[in-house]
């Protein structure tokens, strides 16, 4: 009888379901690469934003501070110029999204930390939610942290009225938006949850991230601190630092929105 070769990525594809069974509280983290088959440009990827055009990276790098010296000049900027990563109103969350929704929904994976801004893993309806970095869809003030949801405010009309930045409404702080610039301290509340998750965990899916943005990067190491305890998954299109560097156990390659609805399929298959 001849038997059905496997492809390696199909092997691991097994090997993930049969971790995410057998794990007690399994966490996903992701980056910009699970929303690129929603049409939103990744940064180091191979069509990358900075990948495409470098100077936008140094540019970025200072957005913080440009927004500190000058709030008002800085909302004027972003309430006219459109965002690197596109029209995000008009964006869809794509298979990759879906399956963890579905993984969350079996009872097998317990949150998601994204460091995506785009508020899709939101719309498509995980539940236990980290955006670590922040979300388009809301703002956030800078005095005392509360968040809103980007419609509360009707920027053009203050941007009109020569009043931007906003005023917090809970404590006239300042606002801004949620999403967290490169200089600007994580918020506490996301730091600490997070590294929570990061030292609780079991199983660590790490999806779509180049995971070479700090402090989202040390993660996967604080879970891999706890040794052997933890498995790591990695489900990336290329291998990173925490696969060259031994942090992942193992790293199944390829599209989020191709492998992602795979495992879903398998962790059914296994558990019928
Ligand atoms: P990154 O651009 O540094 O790395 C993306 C990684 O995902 C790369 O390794 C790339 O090869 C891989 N990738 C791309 N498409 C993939 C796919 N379909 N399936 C699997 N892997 C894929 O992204 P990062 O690590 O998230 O760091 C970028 C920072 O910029 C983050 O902090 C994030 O906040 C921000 N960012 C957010 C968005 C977004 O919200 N969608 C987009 C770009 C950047």
């Amino acid at each position: 009888m001849v038997g059905v070769m496997q492809s390696p990525a199909e092997d691991l594809i097994g090997r993930a379901a049969r971790d995410l069974l057998g794990a007690k509280y399994a966490i996903a983290l992701t980056g910009a690469g699970i929303s690129t088959e929603s049409g939103i440009p990744d940064f180091r990827g191979p069509s990358g934003v900075w990948t495409r055009d470098p100077g936008a990276e140094s540019r970025a790098y200072r957005s913080y501070d440009r927004f500190i010296a000058d709030p008002k000049k800085w909302w004027e900027e972003r309430l006219s110029a459109p965002s690197v990563l596109g029209d995000l109103s008009s964006v869809a969350p794509n298979e990759g999204h879906f399956a963890l929704v579905e993984l969350e929904e079996l009872g097998l994976l317990q949150s998601v930390l994204t460091q995506n801004v785009d508020g899709l893993h939101e719309i498509a309806g995980t539940k236990h939610l980290i955006e670590y970095h922040g979300s388009f869809l809301k703002l956030r003030c800078v005095g005392c942290g509360a968040r809103f949801a980007r419609d509360d405010y009707d920027l053009e009309k203050l941007k009109e009225e020569g009043k931007l930045p906003p005023a917090c409404s809970r404590c006239g702080g300042m606002i801004k938006t949620d999403g967290v610039m490169f200089g600007e301290p994580i918020p506490e509340d996301v730091a600490r949850l997070s590294v929570a998750e990061a030292r609780r965990c079991d199983l660590m899916l790490v999806c779509g991230t180049s995971a070479v943005v700090y402090p989202f990067a040390d993660l996967p190491r604080i879970a891999r601190s706890r040794g052997k305890s933890v498995t790591i998954v990695e489900i990336n299109a290329e291998p990173t630092p925490l696969t060259n560097e031994g942090i992942s156990d193992y790293l199944v390659q390829g599209k989020t929105g191709i492998i992602l609805p795979r495992i879903v399929a398998e962790v059914k298959r296994l558990k019928t």
